[in-house]
């Protein structure tokens, strides 16, 4: 089959701005069938979401958008891992846990894209060369220095409200649906890009970066993280404000 994949969305375990429970629901019914919650520096956020997704018919890798010491990588796994600011660590990390490290919006340098490094090719299972929220310029550089190598590309929404997720996807050629089967696809190249921005999502999308700037985390994220214990002790984590 042909699965629809969004492999980079934020929620409010770091920046974003739903909770990883309303993430699932909406994919559902964007009739995504993939998707990876890379919250930055953790994978709290797709662990959430993977609990719940169980109960339904979409696959939630783990995913976590690692800070590096050269910019930000994204790395998607079955189970969390523990992760290395070095990139070279982070290469050995990722293979002894089968895992798949791909540098997020490689040339935009704005936004700690790893730059010339990703030219490192035995580093790297593939590239993000489409990211909605790099501008097309960033976009098309990535593109034309990275394609040609063999190697997974993705476009993906990078969305951290609702209303942008699923606007970029991949196809990802599976036999089933299980997680196992779209790392092996992610490693092998077995995907196609849908790159595309969502206008009518813009709006959204810069009041809640220019409200995140403002007034830093909102006050469903310091609810989330006050709460932060019982969730992970397996308390309800459907709402970020309920203690469990
Ligand atoms: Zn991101």
């Amino acid at each position: 089959m042909l699965a629809r994949a969004d492999l980079h969305i934020h929620s409010y375990v770091s920046d974003g701005e739903a909770s990883p429970k309303d993430i699932v629901k909406y994919a559902r019914k964007l009739k995504l069938n993939v998707i990876s919650i890379t919250d930055h520096n953790s994978f709290l956020g797709s662990v959430i979401a993977s609990r719940y997704a169980e109960e339904h018919d979409i696959v939630v890798l783990l995913g976590n958008e690692v800070r590096t010491v050269w910019g930000d990588v994204l790395i998607f796994c079955e189970e969390p891992i523990t992760v290395s600011e070095n990139p070279y660590l982070l290469r050995d990390i990722a293979k002894e846990n089968s895992c798949v490290i791909i540098p997020a919006h490689p040339f935009d340098l704005k936004r700690l894209g790893v730059g010339g490094k990703s030219r490192i090719y035995d580093l790297w299972d593939g590239f993000e060369v489409f990211n909605a929220r790099s501008d097309p310029i960033t976009n098309l550089l990535s593109y034309l220095m990275l394609r040609n190598k063999s190697k997974t590309l993705l476009s993906n929404s990078d969305a951290h409200t609702l209303s942008e997720i699923g606007c970029s996807y991949n196809l990802i050629y599976v036999n089933d649906l299980k997680k196992e089967e779209v790392l092996d696809a992610l490693k092998k190249g077995r995907t196609l890009m849908r790159p595309a921005y969502k206008f009518n999502a813009l709006h959204k999308m810069f009041s809640w970066s220019f409200k995140a700037r403002l007034y830093g985390i909102s006050e469903k994220q310091l609810a989330f993280k006050t709460n932060l214990l019982p969730v992970l002790r397996g308390g309800d984590s459907s709402s970020g404000s309920s203690s469990a």
